[in-house]
């Protein structure tokens, strides 16, 4: 049964691993990569199948997470890349289940973008606490992926079941 709906986030690493040879003088310089959403609702559900959503998800927020440091070791620059809220165009022809759909996968966006708060600080603590710069960063980028889990729970899931009288559940199915 393809009842099972929406979004997972596929997070991919890109980025240079660079060995920390130098000593910074102080505490690493630490950029964080502005996060703004481009939405496409004009992939079928199939195509999004084909760029990472699971089987049965009609929406789907896609980043490239993105960890880079430079040479010396004292800067780092991340984020999440080219956010792209999609859902599948199937889903369109029904504004229930299209907002419905929406809904859920802006509480997504939602989700990096709290992270993204404070993420700089939460670095520059674990340098402070003798971790390498590229790993620290490498960390505080995934560990977002939890709460993404946490909130794609049964729960949601099967409440996305039934609402719009299960029309979006019919939309994915119907394809
Ligand atoms: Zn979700």
């Amino acid at each position: 049964m393809k009842t099972r709906l929406l979004l997972a986030s596929l997070l991919l690493i890109s980025g240079s691993i660079q060995a920390q040879e130098a000593r910074c003088s102080s505490l690493p310089v630490i950029n964080v990569l502005p996060f703004e959403v481009t939405e496409d609702f004009s992939k079928t559900y199939r195509e999004l199948q084909e760029i990472g959503a699971s089987n049965g998800e009609v929406g789907l927020v896609r980043v490239r997470s993105s960890v880079w440091v430079s040479k010396d070791g004292c800067t780092a620059t991340v984020g999440y890349r080219e956010p792209v809220l999609h859902i599948a165009s199937e889903l369109t022809r029904d504004a229930c289940a299209l907002s419905h759909v929406k809904q859920h996968e802006l509480e997504h966006v939602r989700l990096y973008r709290e992270h993204l708060v404070g993420i700089k600080e939460r670095i520059e603590a674990r340098v402070q606490a003798g971790e390498d710069l590229f790993q620290a960063s490498k960390t505080e980028v995934l560990a977002v992926q939890a709460q993404h889990q946490a909130f794609d729970s049964p729960e949601e899931y099967s409440k996305n079941r039934t609402e719009c009288s299960g029309k979006i559940a019919r939309l994915a199915l119907n394809r």
